[in-house]
C-alpha cells in the first residue's frame, strides 16, 4: 500500500452563486449557500486516498463547527486525521467564494488554523512510516521547509505543489523531487511569461537552474509538461466536457503521487494524473469531484 503524508491546509469553501458580484456597500441576493470541504492539502489527501493510497494528514482547524466537519469528511474518505489538531485560538480556514453568472470566481481566503501550522506540529510524525510527502503553500513556509527536511532525512520522495505561488527558498526547491506548478504559478515563480509549451519549458528550466530536479507543469486542457535535466516530455490531456475546473490540479497531484508509488514510470504517473484532473473537471466542487480508482481505470481503458 503506498503511504503518503500530506502537510497542508483544510478549508471550508462557502460558495454562493449570484447574478453578478456586489458593488462596495451593496447587498444582492444569491442562490443557496453550498458548504464544500476544500483546502489544497485536504483536497490532495482525498484525491490520493480515493486512488487507494494510505494517506495521513498534518494540519489545523479552528474551534468552530466547520473544524470537526472537515475532519469527519477526511475520515469518511479514509484519510488518517490523527495529526490534524483543533486549535482553540483560531477559526477554521474558509474560502468565501462568489460565482457570477459567467462562472467567474471572486474569493476571500481566511487562513484560520492553516496560518498556525508550525514545525512543532511535525514532532509526532514518524516520517519513516511513509514513502512520499505532499506539500502545498497554503500554510506558512517554516513547517513546509521543516517537513521537506524531515522527509528527505527519512528517505521519502517529496512532491511540492507551489500553490498559491510565492518566492521559494532555494533550499526548498532543492529538497523537492518534483515541483508541480500550473502555468500561472510557474510564471509568478520565475517572472517569465508562460503561455505555451516552449515558454513553459523555458520557465521550468529557470527552476532547474535554481536546483529543482524535475518540474511538472500542469497546462489545464493542454495536459502536462515534464521538464528535467535529461529530457522534456509533453503528456496531452484527455478530452472531457468541462463542468467546473476547481481543484483539477489537486486531483492531478493526488493521482500522480499514488501512481508513482505504485511503481508506474514518471510518464505513466503523469498520464494517470492527467486522467484524474480531466475527471475532476467534469464534476462540481473540490473534494466531491475527486475521482475514485475505479473511475480512473475505467476512463483510461476507454
Ligand atoms: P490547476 O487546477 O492547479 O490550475 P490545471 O488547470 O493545470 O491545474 O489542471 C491540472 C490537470 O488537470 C491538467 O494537467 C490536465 O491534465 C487536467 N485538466 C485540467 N483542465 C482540463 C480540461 N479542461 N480538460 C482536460 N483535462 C484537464
Amino acid at each position: 500500500m503506498p503511504n503518503i503524508i500530506v502537510v497542508g491546509s483544510l478549508n471550508a469553501d462557502l460558495v454562493v452563486r449570484a447574478p453578478r458580484f456586489p458593488l462596495p456597500g451593496e447587498t444582492i441576493s444569491g442562490e443557496d449557500l453550498k458548504i464544500i470541504p476544500g483546502g489544497k492539502g485536504a483536497n490532495q489527501s482525498v484525491a490520493a486516498a480515493r486512488q487507494g493510497a494510505s494517506v495521513a494528514m498534518v494540519g489545523r482547524v479552528g474551534n468552530d463547527s466547520f473544524g470537526p466537519e472537515l475532519i469527519d469528511n477526511l475520515q469518511q474518505n479514509g484519510v488518517n486525521t490523527s495529526y490534524v489538531q483543533i486549535d482553540a485560538q483560531t477559526a477554521t480556514g474558509t474560502a468565501i467564494i462568489v460565482v457570477d453568472a459567467n462562472g467567474q470566481n471572486s474569493i476571500v481566503l481566511s487562513p484560520g488554523g492553516n496560518g498556525r501550522v508550525n514545525p512543532a506540529d511535525l514532532n509526532q510524525v514518524s516520517f519513516s512510516d511513509y514513502k512520499l510527502l505532499l506539500l502545498q503553500l497554503e500554510i506558512p513556509l517554516e513547517p513546509v521547509l521543516a517537513a521537506a527536511q524531515r522527509a528527505k532525512e527519512a528517505g521519502l520522495r517529496v512532491v511540492l505543489n507551489p500553490a498559491p505561488a510565492r518566492a521559494l527558498p532555494e533550499e526548498l526547491i532543492a529538497l523537492a523531487d518534483f515541483i508541480v506548478p500550473n502555468e500561472g504559478e510557474l510564471s509568478l515563480l520565475t517572472n517569465q511569461p508562460v503561455h505555451d509549451l516552449s515558454s513553459a519549458e523555458n520557465a521550468a528550466n529557470v527552476l532547474l537552474e535554481q536546483g529543482a530536479q524535475t518540474v511538472i507543469v500542469t497546462l489545464g486542457a493542454n495536459g502536462a509538461l515534464i521538464v528535467s535535466k535529461s529530457f522534456t516530455k509533453h503528456i496531452p490531456s484527455f478530452k472531457v466536457a468541462v463542468m467546473d475546473t476547481t481543484a483539477a490540479g489537486d486531483a492531478f497531484i493526488g493521482g500522480f503521487a499514488s501512481a508513482l508509488l505504485q511503481d508506474k514510470s514518471l510518464q505513466d504517473a503523469v498520464r494517470y494524473g492527467c486522467a484524474c484532473g480531466a475527471l475532476a473537471v467534469t464534476k462540481f466542487g473540490a473534494q466531491p469531484s475527486m475521482p475514485t480508482w475505479e473511475e480512473v481505470e475505467g476512463f483510461m481503458s476507454l
